[in-house]
């Protein structure tokens, strides 16, 4: 991953907690408002820092939320998460947006972070690796590479692990019937009644339908056993590990470089 692409000053903004909808049974979309006026500075894949009182212990917490829509040019003050409940913690995060939300009181955030956005040339084949909610980023690039560049080369694979965790999957399918080099793929690690899909782990269903990597562009999102096991089994098929972009590079980096 390179490291030489500026990214805007880090800022902090009290924001308005102004939709909240359900995609599924455990994920919620948020839509956060920043004061009219307002230029929220972003590049499409950074995450932002959400301040809150999730234990109501009086000592609030900055958490770490994937920004979900690409900046919005005639709404610019405002920004979009996609957040799984996935335990009591997450759950009280929601529950702390539902009361901010119902209250009308402003949260702050802190915005952005990450270095693993949006940054390769257009022209060359792009991989995107998501696994649960890390199709977040996938969709805010997505939605970004498509404004720039509507016939550039996409192969999305987002792998859950049951059938009823998929989500938007509506504007995901309509942008592959849209964009004629755009392939959506949905996968289950093992199979499940009622599931059509595809299934096994995410580098095994990629090797079946590439042999040739070695020019792609990959953006991978997940835990950090998905992203580095990804990245090494498909380096047999010349995914480079300098063409991939991840934030578990930042925040858990390979174990030989961080002794090294
Ligand atoms: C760069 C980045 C981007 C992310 N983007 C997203 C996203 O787009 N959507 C999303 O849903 N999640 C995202 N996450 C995860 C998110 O920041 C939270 O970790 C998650 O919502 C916590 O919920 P959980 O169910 O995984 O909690 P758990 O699995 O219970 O805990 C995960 C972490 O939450 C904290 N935590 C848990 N319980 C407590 C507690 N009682 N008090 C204090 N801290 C506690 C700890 O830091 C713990 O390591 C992202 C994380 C990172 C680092």
């Amino acid at each position: 991953m390179k490291n030489d692409v500026k990214t805007p000053p880090v800022a902090q903004y009290d924001v308005c907690v102004t939709k909240i909808e359900s995609l599924n049974k455990h994920t919620f979309e948020i839509e956060l408002l920043a004061p009219e006026g307002t230029i929220l500075h972003y590049k499409s894949g950074q995450y932002l820092k959400l301040e809150l009182d999730v234990n109501n212990d009086g000592k609030p917490l900055w958490l770490s939320y994937t920004i979900s829509s690409r900046l919005d040019a005639d709404k610019p003050n405002k920004v979009s998460l996609i957040i799984q409940v996935a335990s009591d913690f997450s759950g009280k995060v929601v529950d702390c947006l539902f009361a901010a939300n119902t209250n009308n009181q402003s949260v702050k955030i802190m915005l952005a972070m990450g270095k693993a956005f949006l940054q390769t040339n257009l022209e060359q084949p792009h991989l995107f690796v998501a696994a649960g909610s890390g199709i977040s980023k996938i969709k805010c690039i997505t939605e970004e590479i498509l404004h720039r560049n509507p016939d550039a080369n996409i192969n999305i694979y987002w792998s859950n692990r049951h059938n009823d965790d998929f989500f938007l999957l509506e504007q995901f399918h309509s942008w592959a019937t849209a964009h004629k080099n755009l392939n959506f793929t949905t996968i289950l690690e093992s199979v499940q009644s009622g599931w059509t899909g595809r299934t096994g782990f995410l580098y095994e269903v990629i090797q079946q339908d590439h042999t040739d990597l070695k020019e792609t562009q990959a953006y991978l999102c997940g835990s950090p056993k998905m992203v580095y096991g990804t990245i090494d089994q498909l380096n047999a098929i010349g995914l480079q590990e300098r063409n991939c972009y991840s934030d578990v590079f930042e925040f858990s980096p390979r174990a030989e470089k961080l002794e090294a």
